[in-house]
């Protein structure tokens, strides 16, 4: 499991390499929402997300002999990113596996970080069969994107700076897709802000992180939604577990409603979000009862907006 130190420990290991990010709230934002919004900028991070931090946590804790032979994942977008970006500030070998049909774009921001990208699998289950195949025949250690504690305690740094700088939140919201950022929210919030709702939200086009979490049992679901970090079609057993009974609620919203976030975050709170890092955004403006008149932090997970995002966010 993960507890509350090993995210204090992951901050101590973190420090002076990677920045405390803003939060900022926008008087223009809160008017639409209704609501006192502060949005937490994971999008300024190096990699432009805020996996990095997971990455970075990774990599400090593991023993130089492990490092030595190398890590294997798999993954179409910002976890690669994340740990290419590591694996480079620790001079280790990487390997990244990506489905077929990975853009080019993607694959080149994972090259320019020194990772060797290996394209194979119709989706991301087939991508990480082959990541299996490379690390059963000698060729390093695997990193799964979910299931690796190291991950969780890294990302829960994020919410330590968000509950040092407001202390008074009623809610965060989450954008999940493994959950390894909700269930770290939640270890975070358990201590330092026991009053603070923490709010996954995931889009109906790839509920299987909501189904899972209803059902208390790992489920595979269809991932048709076009946002990219939310694309996840299983969940994953330890950000589940440490999301039980820890998530005050867990909401879906469409790929529309995301959109729509997407381009408020660009026309009132001058930030370029991918899909997924306007996501929390997308589920206060499309439950405002919920959320009316409260004080909520949305994390802005991302800002690796594609040139398809960044076309449709200017053609409606
Ligand atoms: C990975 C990712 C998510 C989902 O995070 P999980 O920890 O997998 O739930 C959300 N937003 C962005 C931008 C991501 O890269």
């Amino acid at each position: 499991m993960v507890a509350f130190s090993d995210v204090v420990s992951a901050r101590d290991a973190l420090a002076g390499r990677l920045p405390v990010t803003p939060l900022w709230t926008y008087p223009a934002v809160n008017e639409v929402a209704d609501a006192t919004v502060y949005v937490k900028h994971e999008n300024v991070q190096p990699v432009g997300a805020f996996k990095v931090r997971g990455g970075f946590t990774l990599l400090a804790a593991m023993p130089e002999s492990r490092r030595r032979g190398g890590l294997v994942t798999w993954s179409t977008g910002n976890h690669a990113q994340s740990i290419a970006y590591a694996c480079r500030e620790f001079d280790v070998r990487c390997t990244i596996v990506m489905p077929v049909l990975t853009s080019e774009e993607k694959m080149r921001a994972v090259r320019v970080l020194g990772a060797t990208v290996v394209l194979d699998g119709a989706d991301l289950g087939a991508a990480q069969a082959r990541a299996e195949q490379i690390v059963a025949e000698g060729n390093g250690h695997l990193v799964s994107p979910g299931d690796t504690p190291e991950l969780v305690a890294g990302v829960g740094t994020a919410y330590m700076e968000v509950f040092e700088a407001v202390s008074d939140l009623d809610a965060v919201v989450v954008p999940i897709g493994s959950g390894t950022g909700a269930a770290a929210a939640a270890i975070v919030a358990g201590v330092m802000a026991p009053g603070c709702d923490v709010i996954g939200v995931q889009s109906t086009a790839a509920p299987a992180a909501y189904e899972s979490w209803r059902s208390g049992t790992c489920v595979r679901r269809p991932a048709r939604t076009v946002v990219d970090g939310l694309a996840v079609g299983r969940g994953y057993e330890l950000p589940q577990r440490l999301m039980k009974g820890a998530l005050a609620d867990f909401l879906l919203v469409t790929d529309d409603q995301i959109v729509t976030a997407q381009r408020l975050m660009a026309t009132h709170a001058h930030t370029l979000a991918e899909g997924a890092g306007a996501a929390g955004l997308a589920a206060v403006l499309a439950h405002p009862d919920t959320f009316r008149g409260r004080r909520v932090a949305v994390v802005c997970t991302g800002g690796n907006a594609s040139s398809r995002e960044i076309a449709a966010l200017v053609s409606a």
